[in-house]
């Protein structure tokens, strides 16, 4: 049975390339019907904080990793001391003060055989004798990982490729224990669109800092694994459950991947557009709560999300774009307002809008377009000219859904308001005015 692991250092949040590495191996795990470790790595006392486990844990239940076994090696530490002394007993180790150090063999060289990188040899010269055990007690990350790797019968060590320079030392470690050693998959990093490795200079790097963004947890994972993998037929769009069919450790690319926060919002709008009209409502109301805009109507709230759907790709920017469905004042673009309402003929064709509108009856969409389409008939207009002035008008900008949806979703009161803020505004030239 395939036993992989993904061991955090809870000194910070989970990120991108944690999240990333982990994903792998859980899916390797599950595409295998293997067994799936987390183990913590908190021998670093000081550096370690519950804030980052709990973070870390929560980060992993969000996007659906859900482990076999969990272990905290600061809870390992009398065994981590046990093996030091049968390494100082049998002279492959020694005594520096209190700490325990490792012996390096001399004239010998290491070979890696990394399932991505191919054959690797490393000189033992090129390394130097080793701590094992700290002069404060603690163990140190090379030796704890081995023997908990080898302990915990992990069969393949996946992760990122800047721990490549620790498997020389590690083998070294796995030969003088006697433990037979895993196979190694070193992963390349994960770059920003600069090429230089990611970090917190290319925006946000934490997952939980994207679950407040407003991202899906399926849409991250989604993008995650298209981060250094690839099922070979173009197909971009996978939900754990596919992925785990389709993943091995094959397709997974040689060269490093680059972060590309548009590609993570494409991928994000398609999980956002594809999702139930009610969840989508439920994710969204936190928000709309959030910003006072709090609504009793839901089945109103439903059909406006059904509405707007296709058109975020983030959950805050639904707000932005229905912002003027809730306030009463709307921020008008001034291109719009400068070409669209400024003209005495475009405050009179409002004028007769809004006297239609106010007699009108708002049940339902088609009422809505029926009075706009007679309205423009009778004037012998084309409809844009109608429409335009008054999208600007009830929107504050030239791009929105249809507009009798507009005109329905804002109701009645809303819509003659406005007008009449508008057609006043044009005929006063908008004088005294911020917009
Ligand atoms: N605790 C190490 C890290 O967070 C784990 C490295 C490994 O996977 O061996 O980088």
């Amino acid at each position: 049975m395939n036993i992989v692991r993904f061991a955090p250092s809870p000194t910070g949040f989970l990120h991108i390339g944690g999240a990333r590495t982990c994903l792998f191996n859980w899916l390797f795990a599950r595409s295998t019907q293997g067994k799936f470790v987390l183990r913590i790595e908190d021998t670093d006392l000081n550096r370690s904080e519950k804030q980052y486990v709990d973070e870390i844990l929560d980060s992993l239940k969000w996007l659906g990793l859900n482990w076999d076994e969990l272990y905290y090696q600061s809870k390992r530490f009398n065994l981590y001391q046990e093996y030091a002394f049968s390494l100082l007993n049998s002279g492959k180790a020694y005594k520096e003060g209190t700490a325990t150090i490792f012996k390096v063999p001399k004239n010998t060289q290491v070979t890696i055989y990394d399932l991505i990188h191919g054959k690797i040899v490393i000189d033992t010269e090129q390394i130097k004798d080793q701590v094992l055990i700290k002069s404060d007690g603690s163990p140190a990350y090379n030796f704890c990982c081995v023997l908990d790797d080898a302990l915990m019968g992990i069969t393949h060590i996946i992760r990122g490729d800047d721990h490549i320079a620790n498997t020389p030392k590690q083998i070294l470690l796995y030969e003088a224990l006697g433990f037979k050693l895993p196979k190694f998959v070193h992963i390349p990093m994960i770059l920003g669109e600069d090429k230089t490795r990611l970090s917190k200079r290319h925006g946000a790097t934490s997952i939980s800092e994207y679950k407040r963004q407003g991202y899906l947890p399926d849409a991250i994972v989604n993008y995650l694994a298209l981060l250094g993998w690839s099922s070979g037929n173009n197909r971009e769009i996978f939900n754990l459950q596919a992925l785990a069919k389709e993943f091995s450790i094959k397709r997974i690319n040689k060269t490093a991947a680059i972060f590309d926060l548009n590609r993570l919002k494409w991928v994000n709008g398609y999980y956002i557009k594809n999702l139930e009209l009610q969840n989508l409502v439920e994710l969204l109301v936190p928000y709309l709560e959030k910003q006072g805009y709090i609504t009793e109507d839901f089945d109103w709230l439903r059909g406006l999300v059904k509405l707007y759907k296709t058109r975020f790709q983030t959950l805050p920017r639904f707000l932005e774009l229905t912002k003027f469905f809730f306030e009463d004042s709307v921020d008008y673009q001034t291109q719009a307002k400068d070409e669209f309402l400024k003209s005495e003929q475009a405050a009179d064709y409002l004028e007769k809008l809004k006297t239609l509108l106010e007699q009108g009856n708002f049940s339902t969409v088609e009422n809505i377009e029926h009075i706009v389409r007679t309205l423009v008939q009778g004037l012998n207009i084309s409809a844009s000219t109608l429409i335009h002035p008054a999208r600007v008008a009830l929107t504050g900008g030239t791009v929105s859904p249809g507009i009798f949806e507009i005109i329905y979703f804002l109701g009645k009161e809303k819509c003659v308001k406005r007008l009449s803020f508008v057609i006043e505004k044009i005929r006063n030239n908008w004088e005294n005015t911020q917009t």
